[in-house]
């Protein structure tokens, strides 16, 4: 029974690295107020403003999100 507790540690700490990196991804500065709220539901935003804006890493100044 050992080697299926160290295999479920080996995928917590994947899944775990797996969250971090996506953390890193997140762009700095200000979400938008829709990015932000739909980030706090725990969705992307939807709009295409701010769909491509991600795509670039960026947050969306149409919807008053701030880049550093
Ligand atoms: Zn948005
Ligand atoms: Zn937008």
């Amino acid at each position: 029974m050992k080697l299926i507790k160290v295999l479920a540690i080996v995928a917590m700490a994947v899944s775990l690295a797996t969250v971090a990196q996506a953390e890193d991804k997140k762009p700095k500065g200000k979400a938008g107020g829709c990015c932000a709220k739909a980030e706090k539901a725990g969705k992307k935003c939807e709009h295409p403003c701010c769909v491509e804006a991600a795509k670039a890493g960026k947050n969306c100044e149409k919807c008053g999100g701030k880049n550093e």
